[in-house]
């Protein structure tokens, strides 16, 4: 089995050698698809995992833009259209520098299994920008996401592929970007997901990932009769999905202790409660400021410059950031200070090593694709919504993404369960998710 996944492997690294993120992707899905492939018959010689990590699309374009100071910018914009086996592309757009065609395609690769696991009918992408929001003002914003958006409303529709937010995109930049499209377009449609609740967003949308993150650990903990109640929590992150996996957090009765951002992280023995949270919504979201402003603000807790908070004693470790944020080393410090659980908020945080780590510890580990699918399931729903013109309640899209979530947890338990009765959440997310994808290709034909 492992030269199979080593030739195929081989094949990957040929077309895509210079793509490190990407080659990291697929690499962990081969590892647990290929050997799955072998014991299915209808997979055999159809080599369908071949035709997966291969983009049915990547758009690449210019955005030209003016700063405030009259001068002319240049950025990359990229979308990255992975699979439409089964429902139209969706997935987020990131305007961060270190974006780049191997990011993208990763984080495509990763929301095909995703999506599929959500149950809903959506496939694959990923886009965005190597732009830096950060000390940008309101109007650099604008102007850039309507120049993003000129360009890249020629791929895009509500039938075709639906983008949502990501890093550096939050509801101001899905509302410049929705602004262009629907004038350039003359028409109002669910083009983008994460609008505001008065054009046709969803309630919850904007907790989605955080709250649903949460709800993934809470299913996996249930499997060894432990709750959130009392627990010590580190979270990495301040942006939208670190915020409301605190809240949820806090709302169950466990104990926040950290949140972070690329400049450090901050540690409060006392717990970061609601009042102190609102507080760094406040400063992340509208001030758009610093991490370490909280100590200011708190000053029993302190900011530690330039690390990441994995040397923290906790029973829960959720990284909320980006990917490849909790190595090696971060594990085994995690380890053996107690931690029981880490369910990935981010994307592909944890790194290869970091997975083996928990992997032999036994320990619950959940990867990104299943345990952060709450925000593109609730995405979904906003699509619904928008098909029908009608909203439900906060309720009514709480109940489902937490039957979501749940579903996607039986799912891991059916496909990741060895014989010892451990459950591998990654085995499971990966053939789970594979599994439809793959069927609806094999039935469409060579396409
Ligand atoms: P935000 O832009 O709202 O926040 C990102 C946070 O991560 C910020 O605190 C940011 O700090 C920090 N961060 C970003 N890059 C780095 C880095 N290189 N090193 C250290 N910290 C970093 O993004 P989201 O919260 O939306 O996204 C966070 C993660 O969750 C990403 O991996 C994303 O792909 C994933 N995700 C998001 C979903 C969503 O619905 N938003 C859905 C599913 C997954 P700073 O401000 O200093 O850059």
């Amino acid at each position: 089995m492992k030269k199979s996944i080593e030739v195929f492997m081989q094949k990957v690294k040929a077309r895509n050698g210079n793509e490190p993120e990407f080659l990291q992707a697929v690499q962990e899905v081969a590892e647990t698809v290929i050997p799955f492939i072998a014991t299915q018959d209808i997979y055999k010689g159809k080599d369908i995992l071949l035709r997966m990590v291969e983009p049915e699309r990547v758009i690449m374009f210019r955005i030209p833009w003016v700063n405030d100071q009259g001068e002319i910018r240049v950025n990359r914009g990229y979308r990255v259209q992975m699979n439409s086996a089964i429902g139209p592309y969706k997935g987020g757009l990131r305007f961060h520098p270190s974006v780049n065609v191997s990011v993208l395609k990763f984080l495509a690769f990763e929301q095909v299994f995703k999506n599929s696991l959500t149950t809903l009918p959506m496939g694959g992408a990923k886009g965005g920008s190597d732009f830096d929001p950060k000390r940008k003002s309101d109007n650099e914003i604008m102007r850039f996401c309507h120049s993003f958006m000129s360009e890249l409303f020629r791929s895009i529709g509500p039938n075709t592929d639906i983008p949502a937010g990501d890093i550096g995109v939050g509801s101001r930049e899905i509302g410049y970007l929705f602004g262009m499209y629907r004038k350039i377009k003359n028409e109002f449609t669910g083009v983008l997901t994460g609008k505001g609740l008065s054009w046709g967003g969803s309630l919850i949308r904007p907790e989605a990932t955080g709250y649903g993150t949460v709800y993934f650990a809470q299913s996996m903990l249930a499997t060894r009769n432990h709750t959130i109640k009392g627990k010590d929590v580190a979270i990495s992150g301040s942006g939208n999905v670190a915020q409301y996996a605190a809240e949820k957090i806090i709302q169950l009765g466990g104990k926040v202790l950290t949140l972070s951002d690329s400049s450090g992280y901050i540690y409060d023995k006392n717990g970061i409660d609601q009042e102190k949270l609102e507080f760094v919504m406040e400063l992340k979201n509208i001030k758009r400021g610093r991490i370490n402003e909280y100590t200011k603000k708190y000053p029993s807790a302190e900011f530690v410059k330039g690390e990441t908070p994995w040397n923290t004693p906790c029973d829960i470790a959720l990284p909320c950031a980006t990917q490849n944020e909790l190595n090696g080393e971060d594990a085994i410090k995690l380890l053996t200070n107690g931690c029981i659980c880490v369910c990935e908020g981010a994307n592909m945080p944890s790194t290869p090593e970091a997975i083996t780590e928990f992997h032999k510890a036994k320990i619950l580990f959940a990867p990104g694709k299943a345990s952060n699918a709450g925000g593109v399931a609730t995405s979904g729903l906003e699509m619904t919504q928008n098909s029908l013109r009608y909203s439900w309640t906060r309720e009514q899209v709480d109940k489902k993404l937490r039957e979501i979530m749940n579903n996607i947890h039986t799912s891991c338990i059916a496909y990741g369960t060895d014989e010892n009765g451990y459950v591998d959440y990654v085995k499971g997310a990966n053939i789970a998710g594979f599994v439809k994808v793959a069927d609806a290709m094999l039935a469409q034909g060579i396409v």
